[in-house]
């Protein structure tokens, strides 16, 4: 049984984790990576489902820490596709020689933390033991893939997917007949595409969502150049922004102010731009106001009503029973007009629900479809289904599972309270899938480092969040996204799509740029609402610790 000693011990090799260990390691801290994967990447290690790519500009969805590296990485497309960002990541890894401190194939079972000796100590599935003073979790809003438990899913005699688990060599569904289950953000990148080999498509639709059109094309060589020449001033920018996206600041105009030729010349314009960031940033009460978002709602209807032939079909996949926005929103390439194809039948699952799996394909209420492959775009356990199947807990004192029972609480979702030295990235309570993630993920990522660097220049070991701290940012939290449209939405933000999960809304929606000025001035604040402590468990306190 192998033991490992370090100061910090990072689970999850995704784009956290990976920027993690660049920062901890640079400032001399014994740091290691703990991944389950058999491959460094996370989310783009893992999906590898036909059509999946990002939804926002590669030019901005990517690390911003490494001038060269965003200045040399050449992205072939404006929205890059998975085997793209994969290999941008595989890059990242070597170039920055981080890979020799990356464990794959390492899935961490539990994390216990020791008081008295003030460390965590961490198992892995293979038995491997490690202690670290300080763990960092980075594992993950959408690592843990969600399969529906359809009764008879096990008596299918054809193969199953799910997005999340797509099978590395791809999945031929040349001539077969595919049911595609689910409607959501991935579902609308792959079906367009396996629509094109399938001999016949059925799509199970329980909700439709809002789509916008991602106007994907090759990266335009003038446009990168001018980005790039600039990209100092638009990452800054981009931090201050509401998604952490440059180029689209706060908005200050009201939909309803603006008259109807004024806002549909906008949505005309937004449309065919591309993109979703436009849309959520077009007028600042789009999240706000019910009749200001249905001005919007109401004009990407038209379009689908506009597009899809067949009235009927067009009229099932309107969304209509959430605001646009409240649910991520997604972007396509041809999704709508995919309807329009004599191989493709969008199933209502809502009038007439799945019942089962059968051997020859899926039971709804109404019939049976024969089917030769199914491919399940359900999504993820979001947010802490990932830290929920990690058995985390103080050694005689409280489980993490336990106390998010009812939902889960942090500290600026980067601590929780009663776990001392135990950092999340992009936790609940943070922007996190709210935002451009890699901004929230530098953005935590820096902020841990500087604690950690600011604990041990000050002789301190041990820092947690108090429980007043905690109980006023929940309360923020929630009171904010009260504030908005988004918990009107049954969407994964709010654990919708878990059976059993409490419905709580899990993300941060008070803007990127609003989070992280908080999260500077508490620690500038002697890292305000959170209690450090001396080797030995000599109490200081609050408030002594200095930002440095
Ligand atoms: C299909 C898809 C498209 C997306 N597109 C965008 C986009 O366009 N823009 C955007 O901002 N965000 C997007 N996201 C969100 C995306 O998850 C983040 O942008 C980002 O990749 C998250 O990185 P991460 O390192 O925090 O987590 P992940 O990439 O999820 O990595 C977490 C890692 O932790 C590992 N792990 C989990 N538990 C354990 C354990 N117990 N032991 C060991 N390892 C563990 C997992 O195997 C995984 O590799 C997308 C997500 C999906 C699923």
């Amino acid at each position: 049984m192998a033991k490992v000693n370090l100061d910090v011990a990072v689970v999850g090799g995704g784009l956290g984790g990976l920027y993690a260990l660049y920062r901890l390691r640079r400032l001399g801290f014994t740091t290691r990576v703990f991944e389950a994967g058999s491959g460094v990447g996370g989310t783009w290690f893992w999906n590898r489902y036909p059509g999946a790519r990002c939804d926002i500009e590669s030019l901005e969805y990517s690390y911003s820490f490494s001038e060269e590296l965003q200045s040399e990485w050449r992205w072939p497309e404006r929205y890059a596709t998975q085997p793209v960002i994969l290999q941008y990541i595989n890059h990242v890894a070597d170039r920055f020689d981080l890979r020799r401190d990356v464990e794959l194939n390492t899935r961490i079972a539990s994390a216990v933390y020791d008081r008295a000796a003030n460390r965590w100590t961490l198992t892995a599935g293979d038995g491997t033991i490690i202690s670290a003073r300080y763990c960092v979790m980075a594992t993950g809003n959408l690592s843990t893939p969600r399969v529906p438990d359809f009764k008879g899913l096990e008596s299918f005699q054809g193969k199953w997917h799910h997005s999340g688990l797509w099978p590395a060599e791809g999945v031929d569904f040349t001539g077969q007949r595919v049911g595609v289950i689910g409607t959501g953000s991935t579902a609308i990148q792959m079906i367009p595409l396996i629509a094109r080999q399938a001999s016949h498509l059925y799509v199970f639709q329980r909700t439709a969502n809002f789509s916008l059109p991602a106007r994907n094309a090759a990266m335009d060589v003038e446009r990168e150049r001018q980005h790039k020449a600039d990209y100092a001033r638009r990452r800054d920018e981009a931090r201050t922004t509401p998604f952490g996206v440059s180029g689209y600041p706060l908005p200050t105009q009201s939909a309803l102010a603006a008259s109807p030729e004024e806002r549909r010349r906008n949505y005309e314009r937004l449309w065919d731009e591309g993109g979703t960031i436009g849309f959520l940033t077009c007028y600042n009460d789009f999240l706000v106001s019910e009749e200001a978002n249905e001005t919007a709602a109401e004009f990407v209807r038209e379009q689908i009503r506009r597009t899809v032939h067949d009235p009927k079909v067009a009229e099932l996949l309107a969304p209509k029973d959430h605001p646009i926005g409240s649910k991520r929103l997604c972007l396509d390439t041809g999704y709508y007009e995919t309807y329009n194809r004599d191989n493709v039948t969008l199933v209502d699952a809502r009038s007439a629900p799945i019942e089962e799996i059968t051997p020859r394909g899926v039971l709804t209420a109404d019939r049976e479809y024969e089917l030769d492959a199914i491919a399940f775009a359900t999504g993820f356990d979001a947010m802490t289904g990932a830290l929920r199947e990690i058995d985390i807990r103080v050694e005689g004192g409280e489980v993490l599972a336990e106390k998010w029972v009812g939902g889960p609480l942090t500290y600026l979702g980067l601590m929780s309270a009663g776990f001392p030295n135990l950092f999340m990235i992009t936790g609940p309570g943070s922007p996190s899938v709210k935002s451009q993630m890699i901004v929230s993920i530098e953005q935590h990522v820096d902020w841990i480092a500087r604690c950690l660097d600011d604990l041990r220049t000050q002789g301190l070991a041990r820092i947690e969040p108090t429980a007043d701290a905690e109980v006023a940012w929940v309360a923020h939290v929630n009171q904010v996204a009260d504030s908005t449209l988004y918990p009107r939405a049954n969407s994964w933000y709010v654990g919708a799509n878990i059976p059993g999960k409490p419905r709580v809304f899990m993300p941060y929606v008070g803007g990127v740029g609003a989070y992280r000025r908080r999260c500077d001035e508490i620690a500038a604040n002697g890292y305000e609402g959170f209690e450090v402590t001396a080797e030995g468990n000599a109490a200081l306190r609050q408030r002594t610790l200095s930002a440095a």
